[in-house]
Order: C-alpha cells, then sequence, then structure tokens
C-alpha cells in the first residue's frame, strides 16, 4: 500500500468511522477516493488530516469527516440522481459519483470548476457533470433530484431546493449567518410536506449568489 493509502484508510478509521458514520458505501467510496489528488499538490501531505484546506479562490475542500457525515445524510443506495452546490475541488463530487448514479454539481467560479473538471477526468469521474453557474438557482433542467447536498453555508434555505427535490428525496444542507450554521437535512415527504432535521453546528464558506450571500 502507498503511504497515501494508508492516511486514508487511517483518516477514514479514525475521523469518519470512530465519529460515528456508519455507513459500509460511504465508507467505501471514502477509502477508494485519492483525496490527496483534489488539494493543491504542496498541500498533498496534509490532505487525510483532519480539517479543511485551502483550495484558492479563498475557498476550502470540506474536513473529511463533515463530507463523510453529509453523505451519509443523503442516505443514497446507488441508483439516484444527485445535485451539488459548489464543486470546489470536486472531491465531494468524486464521492458521490461512487454512492450514486448521476451527479451534477455547479461551481460559481470558474477556475476551481476547471481545476475539478481536470482531476474528475483525471481520476475516471468522468461522468460527473460539472456546470459555472450560481447555484442558488438548483439546476432546473436536470431536475427532480433524489438528494441535493450545499457545500456552502446559506443564510435561508432556496426555494428552488425545495422545488427541484423528487419526493422522498432528502437536501442537506447548512443554514445560519456567514461564519456558523446548523446542517439541515429537509426531506421531501409529499408533493407539499417537507420534514426538517437540525443535525448539527457546522462552519462553511458562505454561499453566495441570487438566493444566498452578496458578494463581501
Ligand atoms: N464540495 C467542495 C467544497 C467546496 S467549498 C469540495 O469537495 O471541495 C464551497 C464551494 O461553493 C466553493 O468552491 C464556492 O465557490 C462554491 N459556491 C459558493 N456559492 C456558490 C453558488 N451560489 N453556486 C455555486 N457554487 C457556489
Amino acid at each position: 500500500m502507498s503511504d497515501y493509502a494508508i492516511a486514508r484508510r487511517r483518516m477514514v478509521e479514525e475521523q469518519v468511522v470512530a465519529r460515528g458514520v456508519g455507513d459500509r458505501r460511504v465508507i467505501d467510496a471514502m477509502l477508494r477516493v485519492p483525496r490527496h489528488l483534489f488539494v493543491p499538490e504542496a498541500l498533498a501531505a496534509q490532505a487525510y488530516s483532519d480539517f479543511p484546506l485551502p483550495i484558492g479562490e479563498r475557498q476550502t475542500i470540506s474536513q473529511p469527516y463533515m463530507v463523510g457525515v453529509m453523505s451519509e445524510a443523503l442516505q443514497l443506495t446507488g441508483g439516484e440522481k444527485v445535485l451539488e452546490i459548489g464543486t470546489g475541488s470536486g472531491y465531494q463530487a468524486a464521492v458521490l459519483a461512487l454512492l450514486a448514479r448521476q451527479v451534477f454539481s455547479l461551481e460559481r467560479i470558474p477556475a476551481l470548476a476547471r481545476q475539478a473538471r481536470r482531476i474528475l477526468d483525471a481520476c475516471g469521474f468522468a461522468r460527473v457533470n460539472v456546470r459555472v453557474t450560481d447555484g442558488t438557482f438548483g439546476w432546473e433542467d436536470e431536475a427532480p433530484f433524489d438528494g441535493i447536498i450545499v457545500t456552502a453555508g446559506a443564510p435561508s434555505i432556496p426555494q428552488s431546493y425545495r422545488t427541484q427535490l423528487a419526493v422522498g428525496g432528502r437536501l442537506v444542507i447548512p443554514v445560519g449567518d456567514r461564519v456558523s450554521q446548523v446542517l439541515m437535512r429537509v426531506t421531501r415527504v409529499s408533493e407539499r410536506d417537507f420534514r426538517e432535521e437540525r443535525l448539527f453546528g457546522c462552519r462553511f464558506v458562505p454561499l453566495i449568489g441570487n438566493h444566498g450571500w452578496s458578494e463581501e
């Protein structure tokens, strides 16, 4: 096993499984995706550490544990169509690609989307669809989605996400102020009814856009 594979195994055991993520498919996906390739080369040695890392453009790749918890919260079994808001490094999208049938991911910063596209292709995740746009409108042409995951903190839940959720589908989104949020899971239980759960506190970079925060 390479040093990276050893570090990855430790990361999954000590940061993800030990803290309660039990979904075998999520665990296997995180064991497979080479996270060190999704961070800037100079930070590769820290890729399996227990914190977010800068990826340029003042954005971050989420802490491994957060990727594990959010992926598990989507309750995917393999046949789903999933939308991610905030492609960033592309790492979460790669994990989702191993958990669902189709992955669509939106990123507002072109340079990040380009870099994510490159690395997703290089790692065999060419079927992840990445588009550059304000993701607070969702991806109407591809809706409905069985899962929607927002990897940036929102001031409130954009209506488009509820509308674009399939009945039975799950939306996982951090909601709060610019620096700290509560991770929420919204399940569309019927055409008209949504169940909302507050999972735990978290800190994400802001969701910036029409139905998010304004640019500073
Ligand atoms: N899921 C990413 C985490 C990236 S951090 C990963 O695995 O690396 C959050 C990302 O959301 C940033 O890249 C930021 O540019 C992006 N973002 C913020 N607001 C957005 C919006 N309205 N639409 C699309 N992307 C947005």
